[in-house]
């Protein structure tokens, strides 16, 4: 499809960013994946509103990009439409103990922002890298605080229908919630509490100490790439199965932190898949464990789709 961004600006009224043909490897923490045919940066609500009434006239297959620190792109890139909500990044506090936040602000602007203006419950989160659309989507934590933890209600999108669901409808599980690939979250009101800010900044300064000596990875990387099996720690049975080191192409499984995958230079979204899957077969070999991407693949990877697809079983083999 031919795309001409100033007839659709004209005809759908879209005002944000729109880029044709745009790469997206340098928008994800791996650098690895092809283009978006179109990437589109929303600045406001209803600007989403005149986005979707274009993807539904043309019928476009879309997908949301956040900060890109927990995403595989093929490397044959996306067909259709990539949303981006990075402008949409506002932190509106609403009385004294709720704040409203875009989906696009990033997880770290709203630890810093909140710490410097006094409001405490998001020390945990520093240092997460992303948005916090996707971290609501994905319940991303740490220390053992989740971001559902902190959410009052959220205006989701699906299509151009927009609703306000409260906490209870968005189901938050371990790195799950009801926020499946056909919903867009908006923004977010987040619950807190006041604090002083130096006392937070120390806190804060603990997070981040930890979050250092327990993923001290150079590298590019995703974060952690499988979920945690029921009492079980996904890097303690990778190292254990003796994977720590191993790598396809530039793809390795990181040294310093078994559940991590480092592109070492030029890893393809292939040599990553190709590992990810070597490492499910070794450690369900060797330990009876199948692990289960934490990581969400965007695009098309072929016949690694059906691995992929088969990955999304969680348990004992
Ligand atoms: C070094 C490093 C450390 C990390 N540490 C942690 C950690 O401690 N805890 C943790 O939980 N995670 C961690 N992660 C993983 C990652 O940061 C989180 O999963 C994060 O929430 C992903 O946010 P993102 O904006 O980058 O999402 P993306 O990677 O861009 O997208 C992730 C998924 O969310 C969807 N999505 C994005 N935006 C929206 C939206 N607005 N509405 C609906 N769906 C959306 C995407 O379609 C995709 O399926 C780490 C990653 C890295 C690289």
């Amino acid at each position: 499809m031919q795309w001409r961004v100033d007839e659709i600006r004209d005809q759908w009224g879209m005002r944000g960013e729109c880029l044709v043909a745009e790469p997206l490897a340098p928008l994800t923490t791996w650098r690895v994946g092809g283009s978006a045919d179109l990437l589109v940066r929303p600045v406001d609500l209803e600007d989403v509103h005149a986005l979707f009434n274009f993807l539904r006239h043309n019928r476009l297959p879309w997908v949301v990009l956040g900060g890109g620190s927990n995403v595989l792109i093929a490397d044959s890139g996306v067909r259709g439409v990539v949303i981006q909500l990075t402008d949409m990044n506002y932190i509106i506090p609403c009385g004294e103990c709720q704040l409203r936040v875009g989906a696009g602000c990033s997880i770290n602007h709203l630890v810093a922002e909140t710490v410097r203006q006094g409001y405490a419950g998001f020390e945990s989160l520093a240092g997460i890298p992303g948005t916090v659309g996707a971290a609501v989507a994905g319940n991303a934590g740490a220390l053992g605080q989740q971001v559902g933890d902190c959410v009052h209600s959220g205006l989701v999108a699906e299509n151009a229908a927009v609703e306000r669901w409260l906490h209870e409808e968005f189901a938050f599980g371990y790195r799950s919630s009801a926020i499946t690939t056909e919903y867009v979250v908006l923004e977010v009101t987040m619950k807190c509490q006041r604090g002083q800010p130096e006392q937070l900044r120390q806190r804060v300064k603990l997070a981040r100490q930890h979050r250092w000596q327990a993923q001290p990875v150079v590298g590019a990387n995703a974060g952690s790439v499988f979920k945690n099996p029921p009492r079980q720690s996904a890097w303690k049975l990778i190292a254990e199965s003796g994977l720590q080191g191993k790598s396809v192409g530039d793809a390795q499984v990181s040294k310093q932190h078994a559940n991590f995958i480092v592109n070492c230079g030029k890893a393809s979204a292939m040599d990553i898949v190709a590992l990810v899957s070597k490492v499910q077969q070794v450690v369900a070999e060797k330990t009876g464990f199948k692990l289960e991407p934490e990581i969400k693949f965007i695009g098309d990877f072929g016949e690694a789709a059906v691995q992929v697809a088969l990955m999304q079983v969680n348990g004992r083999v």
